[in-house]
């Protein structure tokens, strides 16, 4: 027959009683492998249609004369088409993140490398309008996953620059800390109010809708980070004041340093 999927949880009350629950979780773990399924498979399906439409709105784009009527619709419909784009590649980052319970955590990351790459990312996100301050300590390599661990670091960086008005200063830092070697994104954006917090990495969970539409987000790249994180045996710790800034940051233990 089928194979069932029990949760167990163990409950000690006082000394000498303890309570036993099991709960038959077959059916809501078929449900949520659907639902990844589903999303997988859908997004994976809009890809070729979304590479094709962008590509012709190019062309219309380029064959139009400059004060054609049809410039600004042209290229409204492209920055759109482009969103969508980068949300499908958000989604399936997210279910390809969602789908490797287990990562191999044998592979050693090279952090200078990846913090390289990270930093002339956010200098070219940042454009001059921002002071980005890198601190960092070296050698401070990990066992981990390259590019889960690449993308958790540069979702929180860009959101550190999406949610910090023109001006602001972005500091980023990789040192030593005493349980394990902490990554932190400091911003002095527009922060968060507290109620807002323990919701932040639930997929599409956005504060103002106005803002992060504006700033181009798909409410997806916190959902990305707290996975990967995870999956380093860490957690996403985010402390914010609402006007003054926010800090991101997790903790790499330490059985994962090299
Ligand atoms: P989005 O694509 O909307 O940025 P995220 O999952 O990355 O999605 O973030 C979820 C929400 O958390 C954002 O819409 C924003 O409201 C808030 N947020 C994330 N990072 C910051 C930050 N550094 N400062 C202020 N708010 C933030």
């Amino acid at each position: 027959s089928e194979k069932r999927m029990l949760e167990i949880r163990l409950i000690a009350y006082g000394e000498q009683q303890m309570l036993l629950i099991a709960r038959d979780i077959t059916r809501v773990r078929q449900l949520e492998g659907m639902r990844k399924d589903f999303v997988a498979n859908v997004s994976h399906e809009l890809k070729t249609p979304l590479t094709v439409l962008q590509g012709y709105l190019e062309v219309m784009q380029s064959m139009a004369e400059p004060d054609d009527p049809n410039q600004r619709p042209l290229s409204l419909m492209q920055q759109q088409a482009s969103r969508m784009q980068s949300m499908v590649e958000q989604l399936l980052a997210l279910s390809r993140i969602e789908d490797s319970a287990e990562i191999n955590l044998e592979k050693v990351v090279d952090m200078d490398k990846l913090l390289s790459i990270l930093r002339s990312e956010a200098q070219a996100l940042a454009r001059d309008q921002y002071e980005v301050q890198f601190e960092l300590e070296s050698p401070l390599n990990i066992h981990g996953d390259e590019l889960q661990l690449r993308s958790a670091c540069s979702n929180l960086i860009s959101n550190a620059i999406r949610y910090t008005e023109p001006g602001g200063k972005i500091v980023v830092r990789w040192q030593r800390v005493a349980k394990g070697a902490m990554f932190s994104v400091t911003d002095s954006g527009i922060g968060i109010a507290p109620q807002h917090i323990a919701r932040l990495t639930e997929r599409f969970y956005r504060v103002d809708n106005a803002r992060s539409r504006q700033t181009g987000g798909s409410g997806l790249g916190l959902a990305i980070v707290k996975h990967a994180v995870n999956h380093h045996h860490s957690e996403l710790v985010i402390a914010s004041t609402l006007g003054k800034g926010s800090t991101f940051s997790f903790v790499i233990p330490q059985h994962l340093i090299v």
